[in-house]
């Protein structure tokens, strides 16, 4: 059993794999194609955003190309048009985007939360980095601020859907901006420590990042920019459709009524309040349970480059809310039958259930064995989300790998979980665009990607422990199947 070791904080000491990970985290593997690869990503990425905005702007979500060799100048034409009319920049689009930014910066450096140690890092010597858990705190007040700036009229939510276009610009800029500046400030100066695993080619050392734990005093831009912006965006996105739906409805009823009504309510469709439910859920679980985040393989291996610095600050929030916008701007009020929505409410749910208990199984597991666990009582605590006196595999490297639980089924089933709930967020909106369903078939290249990278590392790692675990443990996705 590990060691159980409640509200007290030890550092992980001395293990015997130390020099095995000081090797693994210096390798540089080149992903992603190497440097032609990462090119056409940081390219075609900010394209692909915006050719799917103006699709549900112009084109009611449907796939739009050249109909002809003649019409390949006027295509580019009408997106260099659509552009303009709905994406320029702004400097309120700059403006709310940066704000956003800078208040959710501040929560995460100054809001008070629980410290915790994150993972051994190989490079200074095993040494944890000081984290402190106040992303549930932050996630409350902003959630009372917002519904107060709301309501007084100050801001109203329902403006994020009018200026998506805008914002979204922001955000891409924003996106390379702060790539730049990271790489050019870890290059030429110490602030963000040495340069990490470098490969000595620019533009891929762009992508993959060059420094691995960047802070800027009591902030970590890493764990920030991983929990603090992406899905709380994506939630407000969702969040401004479903007031927009109220109060479209809304005026529509009053022109209905009698004139003398000067005042009426508007309706809500369960369509769109299961996508509110969905990324509320998402937003939740990465902030109350934000002392696992460290462990997760964005923070304690990957660098901060483009790939995760544009993808948390754009690429999440304005590319997984296709759902909220295709039901938005395309759909309207559409509703489907009642055991249509209820069965995707049932899927959300349990899949929900599945991801938050198997990533706390392990986390915690991990926690408890480096004698750092903390117990929480942030909202929801889900049953099974610790094991009590769980099977593991003690390995030569000196961790142990977790074979109970949900790990006793399937070795990456927090992934087929995450998977099912970006599947519920498209079968929500029918099957009559693409659209909606970009982010599970993204996410499915993202994943597989992922499980070949990480078994790679692991086997390297564990040697035969891992063919061990692997044999007790033999199914990666789905329990018995595959
Ligand atoms: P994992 O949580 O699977 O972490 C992998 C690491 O965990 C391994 O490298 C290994 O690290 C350790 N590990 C693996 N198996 C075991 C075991 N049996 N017992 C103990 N430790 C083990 O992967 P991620 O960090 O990629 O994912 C975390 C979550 O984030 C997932 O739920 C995923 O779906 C989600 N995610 C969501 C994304 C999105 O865009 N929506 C993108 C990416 C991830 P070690 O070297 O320490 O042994």
């Amino acid at each position: 059993m590990p060691q159980k070791d409640n509200d007290r904080r030890v550092d992980g000491g001395e293990s015997k794999g130390d020099a095995t990970d000081l090797q693994l985290d210096r390798e540089v593997v080149m992903e992603f194609g190497g440097p032609l690869g990462v090119t056409a990503m940081m390219l075609g990425f900010p394209c692909l955003m915006y050719y799917f905005w103006f699709s549900l702007k112009y084109h009611q979500g449907a796939i739009f190309y050249p109909t002809s060799f003649d019409d390949i100048l006027p295509f580019f034409q009408r997106l260099s048009q659509y552009f303009w009319q709905s994406a320029a920049p702004t400097v309120w689009g700059f403006q709310t985007y940066g704000i956003f930014c800078l208040i959710s910066a501040t929560m995460a450096a100054f809001m008070p939360g629980p410290h915790i140690k994150g993972m051994p890092i190989p490079s200074l010597g095993g040494k944890s980095l000081d984290y402190t858990c106040n992303g549930v705190y932050s996630w409350y007040l902003l959630l009372v601020v917002s519904i107060v700036l709301h309501v007084t009229g100050v801001f109203r939510l329902t403006q994020i859907i009018d200026h998506f276009g805008e914002l979204m610009t922001a955000a891409i800029s924003f996106g390379f901006i702060i790539t730049l500046l990271t790489y050019l400030f870890t290059m030429f100066t110490p602030v963000f420590g040495k340069p990490h695993r470098m490969s000595g080619n620019i533009i891929y050392d762009i992508f993959m990042g060059a420094p691995l734990n960047p802070r800027i005093g009591p902030l970590d831009l890493k764990l920030w920019a991983e929990i603090r912006v992406p899905w709380i965006i994506l939630f407000y996105i969702s969040l401004s459709c479903l007031l927009k739906q109220y109060e479209w409805l809304a005026r529509q009823v009053l022109t209905l009524e009698s004139p003398v009504r000067t005042r009426t309510y508007g309706f809500i469709t369960a369509p769109q309040a299961f996508m509110v439910l969905a990324h509320v859920l998402y937003v939740n679980a990465c902030q109350k349970g934000e002392e696992c985040i460290p462990t997760t393989w964005d923070i304690f291996y990957e660098k901060w480059g483009f790939m995760l610095i544009f993808w948390n600050l754009a690429g999440v929030p304005f590319t997984y809310c296709m759902s909220s916008l295709y039901l938005s701007l395309v759909l309207g009020p559409i509703s489907w039958s009642t055991s249509y929505t209820v069965l995707c409410y049932v899927v959300l749910l349990a899949a929900y259930y599945a991801w938050d208990t198997t990533n706390s199984q392990k986390c915690r597991f991990r926690m408890q064995q480096r004698g750092i666990y903390i117990e929480r009582k942030t909202f929801p605590q889900l049953p099974w989300g610790t094991i009590k006196n769980p099977r593991y595999i003690k390995t030569e490297h000196g961790n142990l790998l977790l074979t109970d639980g949900w790990y006793r089924y399937a070795r990456k089933f927090h992934y087929t979980a995450d998977l099912v709930m970006a599947l519920s967020w498209g079968i929500i909106t029918g099957f009559s665009s693409f659209l909606p369903y970009f982010y599970p078939c993204f996410f499915v290249f993202v994943l597989t990607h992922r499980v070949v990278r990480d078994n790679e590392r692991c086997a390297k790692k564990y040697g035969k422990d891992w063919e061990k675990y692997v044999q007790t443990v033999p199914y990666i996705f789905i329990p018995y199947v595959f």
